[in-house]
């Protein structure tokens, strides 16, 4: 009889790749399914039109006449798609989306109904905001919350419903998602950019941050993933010896895409592409059956919003190909995990990206000033950045050798480092001469030719430029952006304002205004000098180093999550109007508590398939050569017997030596499991289950992985990484 594993192996031969056919090229579909500016002029009257192009760009409000226009104008559009129901869309702090679908549809007499949607319902809503996490904010007092429309990111339609991107407040005005404090962020990143490019062109009147993600994530088939307990409940591979054949070879990067997997990235694509998403690049990554989406980027808040559309929309077109999609940090042990870079620049209304160098001296300048600050901002926040990708699944990646480590430095390349050094040491201390500030300006102007030979490409580095932006590359595959998103911006907002009150001050002393900006800008260099790392950031001799200079290397996320209550912090955040300590507690004790569930639930899991799959097949096999053994041993007789059965005999001795070891490990994490459980206090027991209940896990699992290369294969109950990893 074939084992369960077994037959999911043979399910998984069978399978033929699930063609599906699209009318149209891609450009006609791009889009097809979002309420976008051109479709708002088609379906708004002109008055409306305007207030809506004015909100998008400004973020005021609309009155409640217009914003009647606009719903009863989005229904109309989504009616045309085929919709039937509308959901306000939103990011808890569950991590994930979450919707509350209503009818258009209502009864309005015998036998009769109409399709009716108003402003009321597009701008507000109330869901059941009692089961999503709030980290204690919502007391059953004030048990209400609502969602409230953003409108700078346009409604969409999928499937059947029209989806309207929101944010998440509790009754008391607290955020309880990841969008609102984004959007804030960006507000003051918005402000304090545009006061600083005021200094180079006074046409600047708005800044964009812009992110740019590289969505890592595994395939696995759908029969194989549901033979596997631990890869069900927790998205990782608990148990699993490493395929004879690993990622060695390195055969898979940009490989050839086998037809299955194509097909299914052809659909997710094509919808992606409907939603407006601009998905353009598709690759294998390092790993086997590791994969990557690259959009273009775009705009902060929207590209995000596209992120974790496109998440959900992997998640439900890999089931129809039958595949699961794997998104967790590191669902494989012993190939490589799966990050989500976060490529984020500053652009200005007038279309420069103001992280990239420009044609002429004074754009340079510009471009330096904002690139000396971002370093400074990394350098005195480098503990906030350190917090914001902390993640149970981001914990076996960060310094595993394949990801950057957990001390965080920026790698600038070996041009711009000689600039900087330069800088620093050349610009006088008193009053400059016209020489010296030609000389500088020259220095300056050159910036964009020895860019062109910036071909260092460190990929080492958690936080490196890259040419015309920066790559935080530290980011976790299934994080919000925004977490990370939240904390740049907010920091490049405090920096730069307090660049501008010191430049300002500067000037107000009677030095010209290049001069007060490159003498601030020589002061923050040498500030932020030891951030700046260009050498191997998974070396030993980093970590060495980094101690040396002080650099923090907080290698678990409960001690990572710490700094969230760091008074410098929260002040940091209050002050620049992004979160108030109260909400930033909130969020604190919310990721303290995902921590313990997720530790605590592979814990369960690992418990359980010790003891009702991996011993059970063990104890079978045992039998099997005890069996064999008693046989010889009556056969032969005893010395023979003995003699002929000898390997056996070390085997079934070997086997029993695993099996005690790893049932004696399991046995301890329940009892850590059980104390860490009697703890209340949530960083105390996110501390608890880091290093007392976690720390058994490796034990557990070389006892478990020895028994799989041990046991007979006909036996072995959990799919094995070579089914996993290599069939398609
Ligand atoms: P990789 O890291 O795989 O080598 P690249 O370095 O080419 O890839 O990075 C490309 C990514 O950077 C893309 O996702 C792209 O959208 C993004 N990107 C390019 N310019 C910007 C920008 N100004 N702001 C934000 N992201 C950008
Ligand atoms: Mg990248």
């Amino acid at each position: 009889m074939a084992t369960k594993r077994q037959q999911a192996y043979q399910d998984v031969l069978n399978r033929t790749p699930k063609h599906i056919d699209y009318d149209g090229r891609i450009s006609d579909l791009f889009g097809k399914n979002v309420f976008h500016m051109e479709v708002m002029r088609e379906y708004l009257p002109s008055e409306a039109f305007k207030s809506m192009t004015e909100s998008i760009q400004n973020g005021t409000r609309l009155d409640r006449k217009m914003a009647d226009q606009v719903a009863s104008a989005m229904k109309d559009w989504a009616l045309t798609k085929g919709a039937t129901h509308y959901t306000h869309w939103f990011q808890p702090l569950t991590g994930s989306t979450a919707e509350k679908h209503d009818s258009f549809f209502k009864p309005v007499g015998p036998g009769k109904a109409i399709e009716r949607f108003e402003g009321e319902l597009l701008v507000q809503q109330e869901p059941d905001a009692s089961s999503f996490p709030n980290g204690g904010i919502r007391n059953t007092f004030e048990a209400r919350g609502y969602t409230a429309w953003d409108p700078s990111s346009p409604a969409f339609v999928i499937g059947k419903t029209l989806c309207i991107p929101t944010i998440f407040i509790s009754y008391t005005g607290e955020s309880l998602d990841y969008k609102m404090p984004l959007l804030k962020a960006l507000n003051a990143v918005d402000q304090a950019a545009t006061e600083v490019c005021q200094y180079f062109d006074k046409n600047v009147t708005k800044v964009i941050a812009t992110l740019g993600w590289e969505q890592e994530y595994f395939l696995v088939d759908q029969a194989l993933f549901n033979a596997r307990p631990d890869l069900m409940m927790t998205g990782r591979a608990l148990f699993g010896h490493s395929a004879a054949k690993g990622q060695q070879l390195e055969d898979h990067y940009f490989g050839s895409i086998p037809d299955r997997v194509t097909e299914f990235m052809r659909e997710y694509e094509m919808e992606a592409i409907l939603l407006g998403i601009p998905v353009t690049t598709r690759h294998n990554e390092v790993a086997p059956n590791q994969f990557e989406c690259a959009p273009m980027f775009e705009e902060c808040n929207l590209a995000n919003d596209h992120n974790l559309l496109l998440m959900d929309l992997m998640e439900k077109i890999a089931r129809k190909h039958n595949f699961r999609v794997l998104l967790h940090e590191k669902p494989f042990a012993g190939v490589n995990g799966s990050g989500k870079h976060n490529n984020w620049s500053l652009s200005t209304n007038t279309g420069v990206n103001l992280l990239a160098p420009g044609k002429n001296p004074k754009s340079n300048l510009q471009f330096l000033t904002f690139f000396v600050n971002i370093i400074k901002a990394i350098h005195d926040h480098s503990d906030i950045l350190r917090a914001c990708i902390a993640s149970a699944g981001n914990d076996h990646r960060l310094g595993a050798n394949e990801a950057p480590p957990a001390i965080i430095s920026a790698f600038i390349g070996s041009q711009l480092s000689t600039l900087l050094d330069d800088i620093e040491l050349n610009v006088k201390a008193g009053k400059m001469t016209p020489e010296d500030k030609t000389e500088l300006k020259m220095n300056i102007g050159k910036i964009p030719q020895i860019m062109l030979d910036n071909t260092d490409r460190n990929r080492t580095s958690p936080f490196a430029f890259t040419g015309n932006k920066f790559e935080f590359r530290a980011v976790g595959s299934t994080a919000n952006c925004a977490s990370a998103m939240i904390v740049l911006n907010t920091i490049m907002a405090k920096q730069l304002k307090d660049f501008k009150v010191s430049v300002d001050t500067r000037i107000d002393k009677g030095e010209a205004k290049d001069e007060a900006i490159l003498k601030e800008l020589q002061k923050l260099i040498k500030e932020s000098k030891k951030i700046r790392f260009e050498g191997n950031g998974y070396g030993e001799e980093w970590v060495v180093e980094a101690t040396k200079r002080g650099l923090k290397n907080l290698k678990d996320t409960p001690r990572a999550l710490k700094v969230w209550s760091d008074k410098h912090v929260t002040d940091l955040f209050n002050d620049m109007g992004v979160l108030t300590p109260r909400e930033l507690e909130a969020r604190q004790e919310i990721e303290f508590d995902s921590y313990i569930l997720k530790i605590q639930i592979e814990a369960r899991i690992m418990s359980d398939v010790v003891q009702s799959m991996i011993i059970p097949a063990v104890i079978d096999y045992q039998n099997k050569l005890i069996k064999n053994v008693e046989g010889l041993f009556s056969v032969l007789g005893d010395k023979a017997g003995k003699e002929a059965g000898k390997s056996q005999i070390e085997l079934i001795q070997r086997i029993a030596v695993h099996l005690n070891k790893m049932k004696a490990s399991s046995d301890a994490m329940l009892m850590s499991r059980k104390a860490a459980n009697k703890i209340d206090h949530a960083e105390e027991k996110a501390i608890a289950y880091c290093d007392k209940v976690k720390i058994h896990f490796d034990e557990i699992r070389y006892h478990a992985d020895k028994l799989e290369l041990l046991v007979d294969d006909e036996l072995w109950p959990l799919p094995k990484f070579r089914e996993m990893l290599f069939t398609r």
